[in-house]
């Protein structure tokens, strides 16, 4: 965690404190993400508070951070919070550089409102939606579907459990790619889902043997193998 990061949660306990009043303090999580545009969203679970913030903001400085702390948590427990907050961050998101990173992000990543789950070559909603109802019975919740903001190779997909969120590399939105290795990826992050990690002498297993054995239930499993062999090897 970076310096900027503690602080960030420290504006958002400041917050809760004083628009909640209460003294229980809540875990805070706080990630960026690469929405389409200006967008944050907060959620309260079970003693801990979600926070999503569009990476816009990251750079933003300080007070700026702890203004959207205020407007967040308020928003969240349906408080009133002072106008200050609301002016610092408008005058901030309204200055035209930050306009033109929130349009560009709207450019880029596709819809308003969501995070960029629809790729110029494939929509991880859509396929997440065959995928759940081919090998979960639809049994899956929705998770936040996005694509990486780089295209690593190393990390093809990952699952936040955190966050709910499963973000697939974007080097594999691409038309050389085959629809069936972001398939494969994108299978083996919802099985995540369904595979709690067990801990076993301390350590977190991840892929017991339940979820290989999952794993090769994937109708072409020898192809996407092979596919995924291709796109690792590839320079
Ligand atoms: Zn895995």
């Amino acid at each position: 965690m970076t310096a900027g990061e503690s602080l960030l949660k420290l504006h958002f306990a400041e917050a809760f404190r004083q628009v909640t009043r209460r003294t229980d303090m809540p875990e805070i999580h706080i990630a960026f993400y690469p929405f389409a545009g200006l967008n944050h969203t907060i959620r309260y679970r079970r003693q801990s508070i979600y926070v999503r913030l569009s990476d816009i903001m990251r750079d933003a400085p300080s007070q700026v951070h702890r203004a959207l702390a205020f407007i967040l948590v308020g928003k969240l427990f349906n408080k009133r919070i002072g106008p200050e907050y609301q002016n610092l961050y408008r005058q901030y998101t309204y200055h035209p550089d930050v306009q033109r990173a929130s349009d560009l992000a709207k450019q880029q990543r596709g819809r308003k409102f969501v995070s960029s789950s629809a790729g110029r070559q494939f929509n991880l909603d859509q396929l997440f939606a065959r995928l759940n109802r081919r090998y979960f019975n639809s049994e899956l919740p929705a998770v936040t579907l996005t694509w990486s903001a780089r295209k690593s190779k190393r990390i093809l997909g990952h699952h936040d459990y955190v966050h709910d969120t499963i973000v697939i590399s974007r080097s594999l939105d691409n038309p050389d790619v085959p629809e069936l290795l972001v398939e494969f990826v994108l299978y083996h992050e919802m099985l995540h889902m369904k595979h709690n990690p067990k801990v076993v002498n301390g350590r977190r297993i991840y892929h017991s043997a339940a979820f290989r054995s999952d794993e090769r239930r994937f109708d072409q499993y020898e192809e996407a193998q092979a596919a995924l062999e291709k796109l690792t090897s590839r320079k």
